[in-house]
């Protein structure tokens, strides 16, 4: 059974990103040596340490749920998707400046715990190749993002993501037998 989820991007994070910008902003106009330029500085770092604390607790959050329910965990590079072999998820929309921290944390942790993991190269094809027959010509690039279901011309129909996410299974499998096979 292969069933998709979305790890939502906190909307917090995004707030304090703006926060920080506005804070910055003020910063810079401060004339140097002032108190003002003094208090402005302490209100960044402030922010900067709200974000990582948080995000330290989201990654630490969602690894341990994704490591509890998954046998093995497929990671493209990159752009995390993460998915289990026995209930099927992705992460995905993790705030950009997460992604690398999520990732080693999620492998670290599949280590710790036992569990499989797999990276699939960011240049594996997983949307523009057809799960039913490999033939590359589904969605690619930025126009590829609007495009939500396709027919390719072997007749299969289908749902992008769901497509990719049954691509970066089977590679993610391979890699890691491949893996295994090699110690
Ligand atoms: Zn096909």
């Amino acid at each position: 059974m292969l069933r998709g989820r979305k790890i939502a991007s906190p909307k917090f994070f995004r707030r304090q990103e703006k926060k920080l910008k506005r804070a910055q902003r003020k910063l810079s106009r401060c004339e140097k040596g002032s108190s003002n330029r003094r208090k402005a500085k302490l209100a960044v770092a402030k922010i900067h340490a709200r974000i990582a604390d948080k995000r330290r607790d989201f990654i630490e959050q969602e690894t341990t749920r994704i490591v509890r329910e998954s046998q093995a965990v497929y990671l493209e590079d990159l752009n995390v998707k993460g998915m289990g072999s026995k209930k099927g998820k992705r992460a995905k929309s993790v705030h950009d400046r997460s992604l690398g921290m999520f990732a080693r944390a999620l492998e670290a942790k599949c280590a710790r715990y036992g569990r499989g993991f797999a990276k699939v190269d960011r240049f594996f094809p997983s949307t523009q190749m057809c799960s039913a027959c490999g033939s590359i010509e589904g969605p690619k690039g930025l126009e590829g993002l609007r495009v939500r279901s396709w027919t390719c011309s072997c007749g299969a129909v289908h749902d992008r993501d769901v497509n990719a996410e049954i691509n970066i299974r089977r590679e993610g499998k391979r890699l890691l037998a491949a893996g295994r096979a090699e110690r």
